[in-house]
């Protein structure tokens, strides 16, 4: 049987951390805009905020109307950049088709992009220099790393490729000296690919897309799926993989609590930048 890579425990020492650290700062500000009122971002939203409070970050939970325009919300996403208490701005995601997701996340000052999903952060991790990294992402590399899974030249396999899970996974892997194969919707015959992994991040979005027979023995295996059932929230992975892999995250209680815990960390982060503390590559080539 597996051992479980759990979230909340990794997650309540991270988020101790990080209200330490808002302390030494003498305080942050988060914001975050919601578009419309899609049941499942306001739960996140709603944890997100709860999260923050308690680590002392001041948190603004915006919710603007369904048929926002894509100038008003510029607008506001452009007075939040120029306010010097608001340290990370965080835009809810996916917005209603008649906003251009890739023009409102481009309009966030890079420094308060706490989601990480700028073309320049997304850039800087791309060449293996990250500055604010997805927070999804960030969390599994810390129960990986928790757990002490090998990566250095491991057979890491991801399964997704979007650009707040799949892509930036697939990189800190790669950053971490595993080789790395991305499978997505297309990907002919996933269990080639997932049989010599020893180290498998789900990212799909489907329930029991991994099953046991998919699964190398004794490997480490991810499931980021949330994926809402009759019988309640279930993960990507097929519970009985836990009878193959060696380390397996639960879901509810892997990745979901580690990314409000990273969240929190890259609001920290936003804060260091702007403040000069830390320094940002803005500007250099
Ligand atoms: P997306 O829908 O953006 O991406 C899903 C990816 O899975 C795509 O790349 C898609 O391929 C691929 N895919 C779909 N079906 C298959 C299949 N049958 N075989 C192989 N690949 C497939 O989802 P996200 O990355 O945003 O999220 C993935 C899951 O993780 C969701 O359940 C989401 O709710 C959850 N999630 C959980 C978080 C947490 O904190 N626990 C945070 C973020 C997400 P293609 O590109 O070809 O379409």
């Amino acid at each position: 049987m597996a051992t479980l890579m759990e979230g909340p425990p990794l997650a309540a020492r991270i988020r101790t951390e990080v209200a330490d650290e808002v302390r030494e700062l003498g305080g942050l500000g988060l914001v975050t805009l919601q578009v419309g009122e899609d049941p499942a971002s306001t739960i996140y939203l709603r944890r997100k905020h709860e999260a923050a409070q308690e680590a002392g970050i001041a948190s603004d939970d915006r919710k603007l109307p369904q048929d926002v325009s894509e100038t008003e919300l510029l607008a506001l996403i452009a007075e939040l950049n120029a306010d010097g208490a608001v340290d990370g701005i965080l835009v809810q995601l996916p917005l209603p088709p008649h906003l251009d997701e890739a023009r409102v996340v481009r309009a966030i000052d890079p420094v308060k992009d706490v989601d990480g999903l700028h073309p320049f952060n997304a850039g800087q991790l791309y060449l293996g220099r990250p500055t604010i990294v997805p927070a999804t992402p960030l969390g599994i590399m810390a129960l990986l790393a928790e757990q002490r899974v090998p990566l250095e030249g491991a057979e890491a396999v991801v399964i997704g490729r979007s650009d707040i899970v799949g892509k930036p996974i697939a990189h800190l892997l790669l950053q971490s000296n595993a080789t790395v194969t991305i499978c997505h919707s297309r990907t002919a015959d996933l269990a080639r690919y997932t049989l010599e992994a020893d180290v498998l991040v789900v990212a799909v979005g489907s329930a029991e897309v991994v099953t046991p027979d998919m699964v190398k023995q004794g490997s480490a295996v991810v499931d980021v799926g949330i994926n809402r059932t009759e019988g309640g929230i279930v993960g990507d992975v097929a519970p009985d993989v836990a009878d193959v892999a060696a380390f397996i995250t639960p879901v509810p209680g892997g990745v979901g609590p580690m990314t409000i815990a990273m969240l929190l960390r890259n609001t920290v982060k936003a804060a260091r930048y702007r403040r000069g503390l830390l320094a940002f590559p803005r500007g250099e080539r």
